[in-house]
């Protein structure tokens, strides 16, 4: 097996993204393939599988020998995209690389800037516009040119399955299923490289290492049969707003908003302490930078580090959603019969999400303040993953590319968010290597109004795992 030859690597990554991929991934773009859990008529609708034939398409025509293209549509499953590339010849590295992307997007959401629009792919400023460019539809399309340049550079790759989903932005609840269905066509997963992530600048390249779980549960406090006149009912029958606050300060501190449920902490593997130290360093002021503080609201703590560890290694509360509680040009002079608030937990990567879940379900329904009437609904809970330690080659070659490709040396991201497929291939495959990476910065605006892609950054990601298929193909 011969050496890559670099330029020529560059030169076709360039290429491929300037001729090729642009023009195919505007017209993604303008496919409005909303995720599932957004779009319950998604089958008739028909566009998540218009996004699938729009992109196997693209890829079937493609250079690659032995390449082929398979779609899966298992029964009221969101479909999903297959594409099996053979190790080049002399490769003799058993394992089959797994690159991961997804073709469902978020739904559109209002207020996008003049002249953008969610299904209007717009060009501008060495960016591509519009709703699921960087999150997710560019990662199909990195991981073919990947492969294209390192077969055009004259290097080698392993078995490589590219597999791409739709129903990532619902939670992957078809991905088990599908895993399932494939079963021994995996392979022995050696390598996984999932190009669904991002980080906190442009100037370098970014691992993400560990990523959260997380608990929902909608809480109900139910005090009364049906609402009564408030000025008759007020201090006699309970509120069940003020309830669901004792409740609520069993399991937060309303001052600081940590998380009072013992089981969802976890200590901080020292080797993430660095991580996260090294990574604020590498950028500091990134965390708060672009967030949209109204008036002269602070972040949580002053010190970045203390942030990045509250986003990535421990628990938090939201409160996202709320019943029993009627708009305002509604609400009359009512004492509510209920309140239910819908609690999202994150937990931290390596937290035991049930376990969590069992110690939240005791705290609120144990010794209800009145023996109010309790009930949960909702209920979901996901582990998270932390990754496991990178193999000396793929230390070297992210310091290569960092060098090379970016300039400066790779950080890592202690995500704060879950991509569910990586704790499902870190299960079933213990041995695997992981690459979590991405083009996505602080200002692509994935899941909110004016998203893009940033095309350079997308080009480097696409070069530097080029060099880390080759690598990998020249182990063992
Ligand atoms: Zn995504």
């Amino acid at each position: 097996m011969g050496s890559v030859d670099r330029s020529a690597l560059t030169r076709t990554v360039r290429g491929l993204w300037d001729d090729d991929i642009l023009p195919s991934l505007s017209e993604l773009v303008a496919v409005p393939a909303i995720s599932p859990a957004f779009d319950p008529q998604w089958a008739e609708h028909g566009h998540l599988a218009a996004a699938i034939e729009h992109v196997q398409a693209w890829i079937a025509a493609r250079d690659l020998p032995g390449l082929t293209t398979e779609v899966f549509e298992l029964p009221g499953h969101a479909p999903l995209l297959l594409v099996d590339v053979p190790a080049t010849p002399g490769v003799t590295a058993e394992g089959t690389t797994v690159l991961y992307g997804h073709l469902d997007k978020q739904p559109p959401v209002a207020d996008w800037s003049e002249g953008l629009g969610p299904w209007t792919p717009v060009v501008k400023d060495g960016r591509l516009y519009g709703r699921g460019a960087a999150d997710d539809g560019y990662a199909g399309y990195a991981a073919i040119a990947a492969l294209e340049a390192v077969h055009a550079a004259g290097g080698a790759h392993g078995r490589c399955l590219v597999l791409l989903e739709t129903s990532e932005e619902s939670g992957s609840p078809d991905l088990p299923a599908y895993l399932a269905h494939l079963g021994d066509r995996l392979g022995d997963v050696s390598l996984v490289v999932c190009l669904d992530s991002g980080g906190n600048d442009y100037g370098r390249m970014w691992l993400t290492t560990s990523l959260r779980g997380l608990v929902q549960v909608g809480l109900t406090v139910r005090v009364l049969d049906g609402g009564l006149h408030s000025g008759m009912a007020s201090g006699i029958v309970p509120s069940s707003f003020r309830i669901a606050r004792q409740l609520l300060d069993r399991i937060e501190d309303s001052a600081t908003g940590e998380v009072l449920v013992r089981e969802m902490h976890v200590d901080i593997p020292a080797n993430r302490l660095a991580e996260v130290r090294e990574a604020v360093a590498a950028v500091p002021g990134t965390l708060t930078e672009t967030v949209p503080f109204a008036g002269g609201t602070t972040a949580m703590d002053k010190d970045e580090v203390e942030l990045a560890l509250n986003s990535g290694w421990r628990p938090t509360l939201s409160i996202t959603g709320a019943e029993g509680l009627p708009p305002l040009d509604d609400a009359g002079n009512v004492l509510r019969p209920f309140t239910t608030l819908l609690l999202s937990f994150r937990l931290p990567p390596t937290a035991d999400a049930a376990v969590a879940f069992e110690a939240v379900k005791e705290l609120l329904t144990t010794d209800v303040p009145y023996g109010a009437t309790v009930e949960l609904s909702r209920v979901e809970h996901a582990g998270g993953w932390n990754a496991p330690d990178l193999a000396p080659w793929l230390r070297e070659t992210l310091d290569e590319a960092g060098k090379d490709v970016f300039g400066n040396p790779w950080r890592t991201v202690a995500l704060g968010g879950s991509i569910p497929f990586m704790g499902l291939l870190h299960e079933a495959y213990p041995n695997a290597q992981f690459l979590v990476t991405g083009a996505v910065g602080p200002d692509s605006n994935c899941h909110v109004p004016d998203e893009s892609l940033n095309l350079d950054q997308a080009a480097k990601v696409t070069e530097a795992v080029a060099l880390v298929l080759d690598a990998h193909a020249k182990q063992g």
